[in-house]
């Protein structure tokens, strides 16, 4: 676990979890057992003093594109609607998980579902940050033919977050694609610039754009490993931190 006495380096953090950390590996669906797991490492940075909202993917159940190829009755529009639903579904059970180990939730969705969430309101939101309620954002932005990426970026910027957290299954960002090249290197910090020279995969393109206007920088670590999301809020070395490259070098 992180030093506790180390002061955060990030204290309003939006964490971005992607659907495929909501179940077992290539089984999709829901585990419990995964998502108690990431509760547990969200319950200990929260208890570190960290405010976290957290954008819930919704690829284990569904992803939009699925239905895009025009073969099927279902409107391309119908399936990234049944997309952000699902992430609503995601977000249900991270709040059972987190409340189930005393972390005190708020579940908003960008679509309406009154019986289940409270609508996004982006003051509201912040108000229980800063009561150390974490806010599960499910939903995505509320409109189709974009991704829970986008989402992140954009409620980051609005949150007024100090950074933008992808947990996904490689540790960071890589030259090439580790599993075909063997000869990739993982990078420990990289410029937005490079990013873009060096056509590397982050986040999607309209996420990663928003960033980098706004200078809003993105770690991309491994969720997988026990205690990263708290060592990440210290500033320890996980994953690959993406910035501006003048803030790189301070
Ligand atoms: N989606 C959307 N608008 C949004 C966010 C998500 O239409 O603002 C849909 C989209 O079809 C997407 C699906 O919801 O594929 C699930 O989200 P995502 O693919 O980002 O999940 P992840 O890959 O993170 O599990």
């Amino acid at each position: 676990m992180a030093d506790e006495s180390t002061p955060l380096k990030y204290k309003r953090i939006l964490l971005k979890i992607s659907g495929e950390s909501f179940c077992r590996d290539r089984q999709g669906g829901i585990s419990m057992t995964e998502i108690t797991r990431v509760a547990e490492d969200i319950r200990d940075v929260v208890n570190q003093g960290a405010e976290l909202a957290i954008v819930c993917g919704g690829g284990n159940i569904l992803r939009g594109k699925q239905f895009s190829d025009g073969s099927n009755a279902i409107k391309t529009a119908t399936a990234h609607y049944m997309g952000m639903t699902a992430t609503v579904i995601n977000g249900l059970a991270l709040q059972d998980a987190l409340e189930h180990i005393g972390v005190p939730t708020r579940l908003q969705s960008a679509i309406r579902m009154d019986s289940v969430a409270e609508p996004f309101i982006r003051r509201r939101c912040i108000r229980h940050l800063e009561k150390g309620r974490v806010v599960i954002l499910a939903g995505g932005t509320g409109s189709p033919f974009v991704t829970t990426d986008t989402a992140a970026a954009l409620r980051a910027r609005e949150l007024e977050a100090n950074v933008v957290m992808k947990a996904t299954k490689v540790d960071g960002v890589y030259s090439d694609d580790p599993q075909k090249n063997p000869h990739a290197i993982r990078y420990d910090r990289i410029s937005f610039q490079d990013v873009l020279a060096q056509r590397l995969q982050v986040m999607d393109a309209q996420a990663f754009h928003h960033c980098m206007e706004h200078n809003i920088p993105i770690l991309v670590f491994d969720f997988q490993k026990s205690g990263n999301i708290a060592k990440a809020a210290h500033g320890e070395a996980v994953g690959t931190l993406v910035a501006d490259a003048d803030d790189l070098n301070d």
